[in-house]
């Protein structure tokens, strides 16, 4: 069967790279195995979620090159909480409890203070008819609390392997509040059961809550998934990252101009036993994907590394790639994969290639560093047509005629050609900027 998967964030900010890493996990594993990727929006915060936070969600997914199968707003589905709520209850699984934040914390300092676990006493299951029709007179509303077993629920992590949660040192959760919303645990099981989710992969620090869903999942009679738990993403310095501190976000990456390959590399290798590296595409990292190689230590995200990579991620990109981001910015025409291929590999970010665009088919101010040399250059500059052997055999007559070698030779040719004192290899260039510019070039004209 193929697997079903889904990426379920709440849209009350932006993405940062460790949601992306989750995202593509989820991804990429659908991918691999043919099988279906749900973007599930957890907006039953109504409050806090944002339709302009979804849209951006969206977009940041659709840069990194995923695209959903289906997308799914859990505003939209009270109707199903609703019905799963009521089944519960009708089977003693979804209890009434009147306690106040204040009155609760009160009680869990007593628990500790006395050396107990601070787990809710159940008090409100003693709780009788008329004691909960006196609460309600006072003005109470109840919050809804999930009986659990007290038993130890196994699973088998795909990344972490046997797993075990024990549900007798947990409080009851709580799964309805005063005011009538949902807390994240009912409907994601809901959804999870409804949708045919075949594998919930998320990050680690929901280990604990998978005891409870799998308890959830068998009082309403689902077919429980397989679960797997990724280490998360922590910045260099080890502090975890937070959606609203912004500097990590998809966004803000995008915006310093990194490749989405390479971002999308970074976040799903980083932190396994594979090496983080640059690939050609989403399949090719799907094939290097194994969620059982994920660590169990924590995930350091490298910025330094994330740049080097987006480098080293241009510099292997084949013209197919980039033909229609380069068409975007009007480099086409029969020169340009002759120039992608010329330049890519001088490049850190993709944006520089508009001026080794402007080098090869625009109007430079040359340099004139070496007039005896240059003089002789364009005395020696070869009839068209041009190709890359050609620089070769100008520079050995060049040679040959004047004496020099090395830098002496190459520097005042590459200063006057191209403006500039680094770049590309010469004999790529040179037949783009092709005999004309050249020529004018070597004389000290702006061509
Ligand atoms: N909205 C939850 C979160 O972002 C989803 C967790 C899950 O995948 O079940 O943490």
């Amino acid at each position: 069967m193929s697997p079903i998967v889904r990426f379920a964030p709440s849209p009350t900010g932006r993405i940062h790279i460790g949601n992306a890493r989750t995202a593509l996990v989820n991804f990429l594993f659908a991918r691999k195995q043919h099988g279906r990727f749900i973007l599930r929006f957890d907006d039953t915060d109504v409050a806090r979620s944002k339709e302009e936070y979804a849209a951006a969600i969206e977009f940041d997914l659709a840069w990194l090159g995923i695209t959903p199968d289906l997308i799914v707003r859990q505003s939209q589905r009270f109707d199903f909480y609703r019905a799963a709520a009521d089944k519960l209850r009708v089977d003693g699984r979804l209890y009434p409890a009147y306690e106040t934040a204040e009155e609760l914390e009160r009680r869990r300092k007593r628990q500790q203070a006395r050396g107990h676990p601070p787990i809710y006493d159940r008090a409100a299951l003693a709780l009788s008819e008329a004691d909960r029709a006196r609460l309600e007179a006072e003005g109470r509303r109840p919050h809804w609390r999930f009986k659990l077993d007290h038993k130890v629920v196994r699973w088998d992590d795909l990344v972490r392997g046997e797993s075990h949660v024990d549900c007798a040192s947990l409080s009851d959760p709580v799964l309805l509040r005063e005011d009538g919303t949902y807390l994240y645990t009912l409907p994601s099981v809901v959804d999870d059961i409804d949708l045919c989710v075949t594998h919930v992969i998320r990050g680690e620090d929901h280990v604990t809550n998978t005891g409870v869903q799998i308890q959830l999942f068998e009082a309403l009679g689902g077919a429980i998934p397989r679960f797997g738990h990724h280490n998360l993403l922590a910045a260099a310095s080890g502090e975890g990252l937070s959606k609203r501190s912004g500097a990590l976000s998809i966004s803000a990456l995008r915006e310093e101009g990194l490749e989405p390959l390479a971002v999308a590399a970074c976040a799903v290798l980083t932190g396994t036993s594979e090496s983080v590296h640059p690939v050609h595409s989403l399949d090719e990292l799907a094939g290097a994907l194994d969620l059982s190689h994920i660590s169990r230590a924590q995930a350091r995200f490298d910025p330094a590394e994330l740049r080097s990579l987006s480098a080293r991620t241009l510099h292997q990109m084949e013209f197919e790639g980039v033909r229609e981001r380069l068409a975007a910015i009007g480099i086409s025409g029969p020169k340009a994969e002759a120039f992608w291929l010329a330049v890519r590999g001088n490049l850190s970010l993709f944006d520089e290639v508009v001026g080794w665009w402007h080098v090869v088919t625009g109007e430079i101010e040359p340099s004139l560093e070496d007039a005896e040399i240059l003089a002789a250059a364009r005395e020696t500059l070869p009839e068209e047509p041009w190709d890359e052997a050609t620089f070769a055999h100008w520079t050995a007559s060049l040679k040959a005629r004047t004496n020099r070698k090395g830098k002496a030779l190459f520097h005042p040719l590459r200063v006057a050609l191209t403006g500039r004192e680094q770049g590309p290899e010469l004999a790529a260039l040179l037949p783009l900027i092709g005999r004309l510019k050249a020529e004018a070039r070597l004389s000290g004209r702006a061509a």
